[in-house]
């Protein structure tokens, strides 16, 4: 490294801001694909071809899932992973600059998370860092990793289990948030998603009921064991689920029916606990109705945790980038689509969030969870969208590809390239998040939820995905980025 670390970091910022532009249109691009977890083609084939045209190895289809890949560059230590997410929710279609619901595509999937943002960060910090070590000779290797399916906590768990961290000595994840922020501690909870299927036997519901053994039966017992089984459920436990096969037709007794859960706590022990404990009411539904169930761990995934030197690198770069400018136009927007929300109407943040303290702990999962649990991570909070606003509800998709969104975006891709740079640079600093990690986790023993042979399901959502694609296709914008 010929340069030192801050002349290296200008002009690793000078790329960035070169290619605002082109960050932008990323994240717009991916905005409009609007693809649903595991079937993100259009998204992957984008992300992962900027990274090949900018000088990574790519391998796709990683750990079977079709629209996963790792991107990597450079060679030896230290090795650097930046991992995130680019799927979209089901009917959560919103069109971006307007202050009222209104949908691209009427029932269609869409952003309302700004996962299209966090993907256009990941890449572009990705190629602003692999041009420093191309032209400054920074050290070691960066891995670049396309996640599918975040919203139904899918992938990283498999690529963990699958080997594709054991080489890895920091990583980090970024996603939008209303504020400029990195935690440590516990910051998200464990998740085992299962669908249970029971099996039963068709017959006429008039004319031959006895005959019939009701697979629905099944799943409306285990659910009402479900409810009872809440009132001795520890604190911070969740289960939430949602039927997804209940039969044909009334007169036909449903010979098969299916249930999918969430099990949620903060430990993944925990987790798992709850999970076991589902098991257990699901036999019982079984006998009850005389059919017979099985189960498909879809995914499970550990707390998401952050690691202290990592976040400390963080908050050191987000305070030397500080908070983007905003236009009054861009704060009467936010004050509006907050009353719209029914949140706190403050307008945008102005000021970057001070690390204070550990987390705290938010009921949701992320499926990065097992990756900070085998190294030291990092989740870098970039400001790309109005504070305050609740995902999942078309005020979370009214201004991702505003200029809030934008500015937000390029603030995050300098915040995360130059917190990588900083470890990349300095083989102490390495060491020492390697060992604030060994001493946060404790006696706690990293083992994948997943069952062994556990294979992902390509065809989640594709059915869904097909029925909107062609006509969100008409939408797609007709210019790509090219980073220059
Ligand atoms: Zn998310």
């Amino acid at each position: 490294m010929a340069a030192g670390i801050e002349t290296i970091k200008a002009t690793v910022f000078d790329f960035l801001e070169r290619n605002a532009a082109q960050i932008a249109l990323l994240s717009d691009n991916i905005f409009y694909f609007g693809e649903l977890g595991m079937q993100e083609y259009e998204s992957a084939a984008l992300m992962s071809g900027l990274l090949e045209d900018g000088g990574f190895t790519v391998e796709r289809g990683i750990s079977g899932f079709e629209t996963g890949f790792v991107a990597t560059a450079g060679s030896g230590g230290p090795v650097i992973a930046l991992h995130c997410e680019y799927d979209a929710n089901p009917n959560n279609s919103q069109c971006s600059g307007v202050l009222d619901q209104e949908a691209i595509v009427a029932g269609a999937p869409g952003h309302c998370e700004g996962h299209n943002v966090n993907a256009a960060v990941m890449v572009a910090a990705a190629l602003a860092v692999r041009r420093a070590m191309a032209d400054e000779g920074v050290p070691g290797t960066l891995k670049v990793f396309g996640a599918p399916a975040e919203e139904i906590a899918m992938s990283r768990p498999y690529y963990v289990r699958d080997g594709y961290f054991d080489d890895v000595d920091i990583a980090f994840h970024d996603h939008i948030w209303g504020e400029f922020s990195t935690e440590y501690g516990l910051i998200q909870i464990a998740c085992v998603s299962a669908e249970f299927t029971f099996h039963g036997e068709t017959a006429h519901a008039g004319l031959t009921p006895w005959r019939g053994r009701d697979a629905l039966d099944g799943v409306v017992l285990m659910d009402m064991g479900m409810a009872q089984y809440r009132e001795h459920m520890e604190p911070m436990m969740r289960a939430h689920r949602v039927i997804t096969h209940g039969g044909d037709q009334p007169n036909v007794i449903p010979e098969r029916a299916s249930v999918w859960w969430y099990f949620r706590d903060p430990q993944a022990a925990g987790a798992r606990r709850l999970f076991e404990q589902a098991k257990k009411i699901a036999e019982g539904a079984a006998l009850m109705t005389n059919t017979t169930y099985e189960v498909n761990v879809k995914s499970a995934v550990w707390p998401v945790r952050g690691n202290r030197t990592v976040a400390e690198v963080i908050q050191g770069n987000i305070e030397r980038i500080g908070m983007p400018g905003w236009t009054a136009d861009e704060q009467a927007f936010a004050r509006a689509l907050q009353e719209k929300a029914e949140v706190g109407v403050e307008g945008l943040r102005t000021d970057v969030t001070p690390l204070t303290g550990p987390s705290k702990t938010m009921a949701a999962s992320n499926d990065c969870g097992d990756v900070s649990w085998k190294v030291p991570m990092g989740r870098l909070w970039f400001p790309a969208n109005v504070a305050n606003i609740n995902f999942h509800h078309w005020t979370g998709g009214a201004a991702l590809t505003s200029g809030v969104a934008h500015k937000g975006a390029l603030a995050g891709a300098k915040a995360l390239a130059g917190s990588v740079l900083d470890f990349l640079a300095s083989p102490a600093l390495v060491a020492e998040a390697k060992s604030t990690f060994t001493e946060e986790i404790g006696d706690t023993v990293y083992e994948s939820l997943l069952p062994a042979d556990q294979r992902p399901d390509q065809e989640i959502n594709r059915a869904a995905m097909e029925t909107y694609r062609e006509r969100m296709r008409a939408h797609y914008l007709d210019k790509r980025p090219e980073f220059i």
